[in-house]
């Protein structure tokens, strides 16, 4: 952070800011070795269906567990792997793990849901970005439907061709795309019909207040007719309370996840939802009315 000192330019020392450089810079060398050292892990936070409850996908969010700091939040050091030039390299790791832990899931029974795999701007607009996704997917064994890509709406304004060609390679291949936060971004509408995505994701701030807020529950019924006009399919997104889920089923939203449903969880936690949803299931098949 850059101290301004008027029109003098004279810039003093300042023992504040110093030590506020020094700690960023220790910051930077701890997060270039936190993948080495492995720091960083996933989290997975289940999507549901509004209408029958069903677990459809989990989202996979980063987490670093930091040595000194403990769990470090991805939005204060996900722009820095990206100001750093290592959000490729840490995303290709991302959509990795998420491929293996799909397959781990998948031999030990649990048929998992797909997984959601966030996709960082620059990560997404650097040229062969399609090409690295297929070949990871080659490289682990994991069919296309078993990953979703969420993308943000501020990389569909930026390199317009390169963002259309990746997007038209990635859908060739047969993924899905999500647009997170969705209605936060500077995106025009007219996006919508030139680039090829399949679900909103109705960013939390709207949902916060849909039930109480006229304004943010005029924006989310927008956002529902919208997508519903266009065909494509709608996620709500930081569903906290029992009146925003009522709110956002009355409006025709398809997906929501939350902290009402459940918080992200590690690896262990999931398992664990995971065996019970499948027993769930399973009781339900062994009605001999209901057929499979
Ligand atoms: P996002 O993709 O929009 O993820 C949703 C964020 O909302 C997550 O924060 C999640 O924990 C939080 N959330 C979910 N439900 C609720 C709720 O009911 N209430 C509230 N208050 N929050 C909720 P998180 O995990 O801190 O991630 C923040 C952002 O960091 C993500 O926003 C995404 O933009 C970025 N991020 C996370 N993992 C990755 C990654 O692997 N790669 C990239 N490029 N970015 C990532
Ligand atoms: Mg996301
Ligand atoms: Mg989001
Ligand atoms: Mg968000």
């Amino acid at each position: 952070r850059a101290k301004s000192n008027g029109r003098g330019h004279c810039q003093l020392f300042d023992p504040v800011l110093a030590s506020e450089i020094s700690e960023r810079l220790e910051f930077e060398n701890d997060l270039r070795d936190a993948l080495d050292r492995g720091e960083l892990e996933l989290f997975y936070q289940p999507q549901v269906e509004v209408g029958s409850g069903r677990i459809v996908g989990l989202e996979a969010l980063l987490r670093w567990r930091h040595p000194g700091k403990g769990m470090v939040s991805p939005t204060v050091f996900v722009p820095i792997l990206e100001e750093l030039g290592l959000i490729e390299l840490v995303g290709e790791w991302v959509l990795r793990t998420a491929c293996r832990q799909h397959r781990v899931w998948r031999e030990r029974g649990l048929s998992p849901p797909r997984i959601a795999v966030n996709v960082s701007g620059r990560q997404f607009l650097r040229l062969g970005f399609a090409e690295t996704v297929e070949r990871i997917l080659t490289e682990e064994g994991t069919a296309v439907t078993a990953v979703e890509l969420e993308i943000t709406e501020t990389v569909l304004a930026h390199d317009t061709d390169v963002c259309i060609e990746t997007l038209r390679r990635l859908k060739r291949l047969g993924l899905e795309i999500a647009l997170d936060d969705f209605g936060t971004g500077y995106s025009s509408m007219s996006y919508l019909k030139r680039f090829p995505v399949d679900t909103l994701k109705i960013d939390r701030a709207f949902v916060a207040e849909c039930d109480v807020n006229a304004e943010d529950a005029a924006i989310c019924t927008a956002i529902l007719s919208l997508a519903r006009g266009l065909g494509l399919k709608t996620l709500a997104e930081g569903v906290e309370t029992p009146g925003q889920l009522e709110f956002l089923r009355r409006e025709g939203c398809q997906f929501y996840q939350g902290f009402f449903f459940r918080r992200p969880m590690p690896v262990e936690e999931v398992e664990r939802l995971l065996a019970e949803d499948v027993s769930l299931i399973s009781s339900r098949h062994f009605k001999p009315t209901v057929p499979e």
